[in-house]
């Protein structure tokens, strides 16, 4: 039998290194278990950035997947299919948006958005053409196409990969009045994180929100939330959102939309804005394809049946006090919402990647974003009892 050690190797040799693994490696799924080729079995803290809400393998995205693998995969958008009708209404339903555009990966879903801004700027806004404009705020993570990174303020994701796209602005994250005073008349869109994952799980002040969607609304500029990483039950709320009451003009969806199955992604917006696309303007070859949109359907009703809002809310609350409770010589303080929490740990710490290599040994597998914050979002099906088990790990190791 081909063991870690040599699976690691085999990857680092011919696979190129734009990652930095833990040394696992994994063949089984279930719930929020994974076990290693080993047969070592692990808690999964990191639940895919988010994107197995629902647990591995659930037995009803199983079904839905094989069920619609035997009947039909894939059409292109030349040809209309059953599944995406419904998909769409229904996601509609779910967001209270009147119309979606699918797409595969989070990145696609941005460059929607981006692409829905600009043209709802000219056509709509009366942008002079050439001219739009868009915010973003330092420490975005929105993805990874070169359009993308070029706004990011993280120079790893951008050295070497320029030039970049013009048309883009950065403002500090959580500062609403520096937003206010970014703004142009040819801004077309403010483009933003209800929580900043990738920078660390950094929540904005209480109340950013709806500044935001104030100022958006007074301004005549688009709200539009990356909700990639925080929708979907992570944060509590089916959309990090709702927390504030703060309704976007735009939502970009992903990760969890999939179940963990599937890249299945998406805009959700308004007739005015989504209506800018005509046909030739914007496409995917896989975008919106049967397989995909029939997992998509059964992924949310997953959620919404098993109130993973609700589980998310109250396990996270807690979770979250008993961390805090922990006492440590090297965290520095906890911060998240729901089942979305970053340790931060203080600068004479070492780093949190030697942390999540001992929780590792431990049997949890958590994963560092950037050097000092360790992130804990395992799946939504988790139970207070698998938290309690994970908790004395997690004393052990940061005590
Ligand atoms: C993961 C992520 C993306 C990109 O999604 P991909 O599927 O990796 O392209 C975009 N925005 C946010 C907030 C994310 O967390």
């Amino acid at each position: 039998m081909v063991d870690s050690k040599e699976l690691i190797e085999i990857s680092e040799t011919y696979g190129a290194h734009n990652y930095h693994p833990l040394p696992v490696v994994l063949s089984k799924g279930e719930g929020i278990w994974v076990w290693d080729v080993e047969g070592r079995k692990y808690l999964d803290f990191l639940s895919c950035y988010s994107a197995v809400n629902q647990g591995h393998c659930h037995p009803r995205l199983i079904a839905a997947l094989t069920g619609q693998a035997k009947k039909l995969t894939l059409t292109s958008r030349a040809f209309h299919n059953d599944q995406l009708g419904p998909f769409l209404k229904e996601l509609c339903e779910l967001t209270g948006f009147e119309m979606a555009l699918p797409m595969n990966t989070g990145a696609e879903a941005v460059e929607t958005a981006i692409k829905a801004s600009r043209r709802w700027g000219y056509m709509v806004k009366g942008i002079p053409d050439g001219k739009a404009e868009i915010i973003a705020c330092a420490g975005n993570f929105h993805g990874r196409t070169t359009t993308i990174i070029g706004f990011s303020t993280e120079e790893e994701y951008k050295r070497g990969f320029g030039p970049f796209t013009p048309g883009f602005k950065v403002v500090p994250y959580g500062d609403a009045r520096a937003l206010e005073e970014a703004i142009t008349p040819e801004t077309a869109a403010f483009l933003v994180e209800p929580i900043q994952g990738e920078a660390g799980v950094v929540v904005p002040p209480e109340g950013y929100l709806r500044e935001v969607r104030r100022i958006c609304s007074e301004k005549k500029v688009l709200f539009v939330a990356d909700e990639v990483q925080t929708g979907f039950c992570r944060t509590g709320k089916m959309f990090c959102w709702e927390h504030e009451g703060a309704r976007p003009d735009m939502m970009i969806l992903g990760k969890a939309l999939g179940g963990g199955y599937y890249p299945v992604s998406a805009v959700v917006a308004s007739r005015e804005i989504l209506g800018v696309f005509d046909p030739g303007s914007h496409g995917s070859t896989f975008g919106g394809n049967p397989l995909g949109a029939a997992v998509a359907r059964e992924a949310i009703r997953i959620l919404v049946e098993e109130k993973l809002d609700e589980r998310a809310a109250e396990l996270g609350a807690w979770f979250m006090e008993e961390l805090r409770a922990i006492e440590s010589p090297h965290v520095d303080h906890v911060r998240g919402k729901g089942l979305l929490i970053g340790v931060v740990l203080k600068p004479g710490a070492g780093g949190a990647r030697p942390f999540c290599e001992k929780l590792q040994a431990e049997g949890l597998l958590a994963k560092e974003t950037h050097e000092d914050v360790i992130r804990f979002a395992p799946p939504l099906v988790i139970e207070k009892s698998d938290l309690q088990w994970a908790l004395e790990r997690i004393r052990k190791v940061l005590g």
